[in-house]
């Protein structure tokens, strides 16, 4: 495993749909290893493959009171309610924003084996999924944030996907 560059606002590949993964062979294991290692080693709690370059719809989501879920060519089948709060972003380093989501969300997705799995989520898990999906569109947060992006104060703390 290696931790690989996160690519940040204003670079090409964070604009970009990504494309279907078709099967997970050594290279997509391995990129998706890198993920999870790059994004712990960020504090993130979530990364999607266009934040390393690539342009690959896999996202990585951990938000520490849960299982840590790999999404691979999720589609929302189900999302209710809404929730209101700030959101950072490995990729806008140093900034922060009130987004408004979904506060429960229902993804089909592939797993590892490529096996189709369900799974669900509220509160920061609902968040962060639909956060690291975006990506996939080459959507960035500020995209949907009810304000301009504000500077992180150095005392507060933030998830940051
Ligand atoms: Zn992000």
């Amino acid at each position: 495993m290696a931790t690989r560059q996160i690519r940040t606002i204003g670079e090409e590949c964070l604009g970009k749909v990504c494309k279907p993964v078709r099967e997970i062979n050594d290279r997509m294991r391995t990129l998706i290893d890198d993920m999870w290692e790059t994004m712990y080693e960020a504090h993130g709690v979530g990364l999607a493959a266009p934040q390393v370059g690539v342009l690959r719809r896999i996202c990585v989501i951990d938000v520490m009171d849960d299982d840590p879920i790999v999404l691979i060519n999720p589609e929302f089948i189900e999302k209710s309610g809404e929730q209101t709060d700030d959101e950072g972003c490995l990729s806008v380093p140093g900034k922060v924003a009130s987004v408004t989501r979904a506060e429960y969300v229902k993804v089909r997705s592939m797993d590892m084996d490529m096996n189709e799995v369900i799974i669900e989520g509220e509160g920061l898990r609902a968040r962060a999924i639909q956060h690291e999906m975006d990506h996939l569109e080459g959507i960035l947060y500020g995209e949907r944030a009810n304000e301009p992006y504000r500077d992180l104060e150095d005392d507060e703390e933030l998830y940051e996907e």
